[in-house]
């Protein structure tokens, strides 16, 4: 089956030109109960949301990603997405304002440094729209469209000082929310520092505001080889005529994309939901990457799946979806534990020398399972234990 995507619904009131301005979606998203209830028609819930929940979290949505929602229904994925919710006024079961602990590991301004040869580059606090499930609600949306020169200098010179990093991860905020005159800048500092070898950018705006990614943006990035873009779709709705475009458009630049999405109760909590969206990914040659567990970050209650239901999403998944277009369940452990895989256990007996399965189609069989043995060197191996001493001796 061949993909199709639809384009989004403009109203017939705006120009196409303004409407495929990025700019021009910035500069007029909806921000206040007055914005939304032009669009939408609230329920009492949000408007509960509206009074309150912008004390914890920012409200604001691109007009591009208020037209994928529903006007009527307020139980339509999308809309759970950017609108907010009374419910998000009930702290919740664990309620971190900070779920992965990122305050203590906060080395210099702007800098997540947990793992010894990765670190994250904040280079702003904006994002064109803030999603109800974030999991950095103590930062994004504060009042940095892009971070102040001495913070700036102070996390480059960090990133200088360590030299047993590979990869910098620009995030924030939302990093496509710069200029291309800015990002360019941000890419070329650190693409002058010897060890970073990869740089990474996360961002959700190919799905909330696809006209951000142009050709020249795209000439760009590419310039700096090699960055790879890590989006975030969460539902196939989410893949308008738009949004394809600005991914063929990345990825016929030679920039790797991958997909990281959020299970998120009733948004996409159901295997055929994810099968669609991994599927159309694919096909527009985007990778999917990882399916996360929604951090338990204040407000979020109702929006979290439990493990054993996106374990059992990700075994129907598996024998139905390609290894390439699965993506691999985890969580990050609260309080800044790092990632945990979940992998449904197929697994059904061990004794030893024995290990007993049944596939995800019923099928049981045996694997004889040879005694561990002394691990021969490969006769290279020299070659390259340098580098893999480095990297485990690497300090934070
Ligand atoms: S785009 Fe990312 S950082 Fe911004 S609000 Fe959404 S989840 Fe949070």
């Amino acid at each position: 089956m061949k993909f199709t995507f639809p384009p989004s619904a403009k109203p017939d009131t705006i120009a196409i030109n303004d409407w495929m301005s990025w700019t021009w979606q910035l500069r007029h998203s909806l921000k206040s109960l007055e914005d939304f209830s032009q669009s939408f028609e609230l329920t009492e819930d949000e408007v509960r949301g509206f009074a309150g929940a912008d004390q914890v979290f920012q409200i604001r949505s691109t007009p591009y990603y208020s037209s994928l929602a529903s006007r009527t229904n307020a139980v339509d994925p999308l809309r759970r997405i950017l609108m907010p919710s009374g419910r998000e006024l009930t702290p919740g079961a664990q309620a971190m304002l900070d779920p992965l602990g990122e305050k203590r590991n906060n080395p210099a301004p702007r800098i997540i440094h947990r793992y010894p040869d990765r670190l994250l580059f904040l280079v702003t606090d904006t994002c064109s729209v803030y999603c109800r499930y974030c999991t950095r609600k103590h930062f994004t949306g504060g009042d940095q469209a892009f971070v102040r020169s001495a913070e700036y200098d102070q996390a480059l010179s960090y990133i200088k000082s360590k030299t047993g990093l590979r990869e910098v991860i620009l995030s924030g905020g939302d990093p496509l929310t710069l200029s291309d005159a800015i990002l360019d800048r941000v890419l070329s500092d650190l693409r002058s520092i010897e060890h970073v070898e990869i740089i990474r950018i996360g961002t959700r705006m190919p799905v909330v505001c696809p006209m951000r990614i142009t050709e020249d943006l795209a000439r760009m990035i590419r310039k700096h080889k090699p960055v790879y873009l890590m989006t975030h779709f969460n539902h196939p709705r989410e893949l308008t005529r738009e949004a394809a475009a600005g991914l063929e458009c990345l990825v016929d630049h030679g920039i790797p994309v991958f997909n990281q999405l959020v299970l998120l109760n009733g948004v996409n909590n159901h295997p055929a939901i994810i099968q669609a969206l991994s599927r159309r990914l694919l096909f527009l040659r985007v990778k999917p990457y990882y399916m996360f567990q929604c951090d338990p970050s204040e407000g979020t209650d109702h929006l979290r799946t439990s493990i054993d239901e996106s374990l059992e999403i990700q075994r129907e998944l598996w024998g139905r979806l390609s290894g390439l277009a699965m993506p691999s369940l985890s969580v990050d452990i609260p309080d800044g534990g790092g990632k945990a895989g979940l992998v449904p256990n197929f697994e059904v007996e061990k004794s030893p020398g024995r290990r007993a399965f049944v596939g995800w189609d019923g099928v049981r069989a045996e694997y004889i399972d040879p005694a561990k043995s002394e691990r021969l060197l490969p006769f290279d191996a020299e070659t390259y234990s340098r580098e893999w001493d480095e990297l485990k001796n690497a300090k934070l």
